[in-house]
């Protein structure tokens, strides 16, 4: 088992002179099994909050519960927990075989022969084998964070902590690890909570994900919850790449009136937003933005400023009045800088929120 309960989880630095509230009130659960990404821009409490997790911090607040037991308090070693770090942290002087080992070694009382025994499963299952009598500096960035993997692994965890752990390798490489680190997980199905603040790993390898800003939770969800109905504007924003565009819109009945068009709403989205404030933001997706004829209803002219093909897509910056925004378009359509265009923004396709609190509303 392995449910982790986070209750109004709070850490407050405070040095005197100044109070930051890195982690501000946080209600999270996370089910046994359940893979959990925390993402959010630098600085939003994440590696606090698994460092309080972990029992490397203490709480200032709060609770932390593993299948139902209050372990705020325990050291870290009492909380069957193995976190893997963004610098590996391995030991230089030992093999990788005594890396791998050396927890089991100091935490129980296991015979060596043991020990070497799931030492060398451990190896096996992250096919690290022939490594096993190197020392850290002769691995690559990638072998050394299969060692990191498999020192979490052997422990038999009913928790994993991982921050950042795919940070410092290199893209095609990343790519490679976060399918294997899936793949382990699945397969062990041990409860993870992983750290990043890069939305296309939050996005691929999440069950779930958490969205903090600010110490703040905005969103607990499934990565497809929080692309297709994110709760505000900060998650709109963060996740999906390249972000959401956003224009400021004030509502007039069932039309929403920009600087340079004026766009005619269908009765259900009036009805989303009847109730509330006339300032608005409209939010469009690059990926749901159509190019269309001059004479579709809500057709909007935009000139072409750059264009980056991507190979299968291309990522077309357009402008609006002196505004510039993103919009991706299937790599073999043809368009060009300098081209003048009309596009639509799908009406169900459109997100709008409250301009002043950034709250969604559709
Ligand atoms: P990053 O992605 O840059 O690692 P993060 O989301 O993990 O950022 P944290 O490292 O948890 O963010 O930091 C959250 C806030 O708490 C920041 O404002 C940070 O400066 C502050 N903070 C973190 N650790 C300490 C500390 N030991 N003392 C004082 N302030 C701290």
């Amino acid at each position: 088992m392995g449910r982790l309960e986070l209750n109004k989880l709070t850490k407050v630095f405070d040095s005197g002179d100044e109070r930051i509230v890195a982690v501000d009130s946080l209600d999270i659960t996370v089910d046994d099994g359940d893979f959990l990404v925390l993402v959010g821009p630098s600085g939003c409490g994440k590696s606090t909050t698994l460092r309080c997790i972990a029992g490397l911090e203490i709480a200032s607040s709060g609770q932390v519960l593993l299948d139902g037991n209050d372990i705020t308090d325990k050291k870290p070693p009492q909380r069957e927990m193995a976190m893997v770090f963004q610098n590996y942290a391995l030991y230089p002087h030992m093999t990788v075989r005594k890396n791998i080992g050396y927890g089991l070694k100091i935490t129980t009382d296991l015979p060596k022969d043991e020990i070497n025994q799931r030492v060398e499963e451990t190896a096996r299952m992250l096919e690290i084998e022939e490594l096993l009598d190197k020392k850290p500096k002769a691995l690559s960035g990638g072998q050394q964070q299969r060692v990191a993997l498999g020192r979490a692994i052997i422990r038999e965890p009913k928790v994993f902590l991982m921050d950042e752990p795919l940070s410092n390798l290199d893209a095609k490489l990343r790519t490679q690890m976060r399918t294997e680190i899936q793949q382990l997980q699945q397969d062990m199905g041990i409860t993870t909570i992983y750290v990043t603040h890069d939305q296309t790993e939050a996005m691929t390898m999440g069950d779930h994900i958490a969205v903090l800003n600010g110490g703040e939770l905005q969103q607990l969800g499934t990565p497809l919850e929080c692309y297709h109905q994110p709760t505000n504007q900060f998650v709109a924003g963060f996740i999906g790449s390249p972000s959401m565009n956003f224009l400021t819109v004030t509502r007039r009945g069932n039309i929403l009136e920009h600087e340079q068009f004026s766009y005619h709403l269908g009765q259900e989205t009036v009805d989303f937003v009847a109730d509330a404030s006339t300032e608005l933001t409209l939010g469009i997706r690059p990926e749901h933005i159509d190019i269309v004829d001059a004479d579709t209803p809500n057709a909007i002219p935009v000139d072409v400023n750059v264009v980056e093909p991507m190979g299968e897509l291309s990522y077309v910056y357009i402008t609006i009045g002196d505004q510039t925004y993103t919009m991706s378009v299937e790599g073999e359509r043809l368009v060009k800088a300098g081209d003048h265009l009309h596009v639509v923004f799908p009406e169900r396709k459109i997100h709008l929120f409250d301009a002043a609190s950034g709250a969604a509303l559709k």
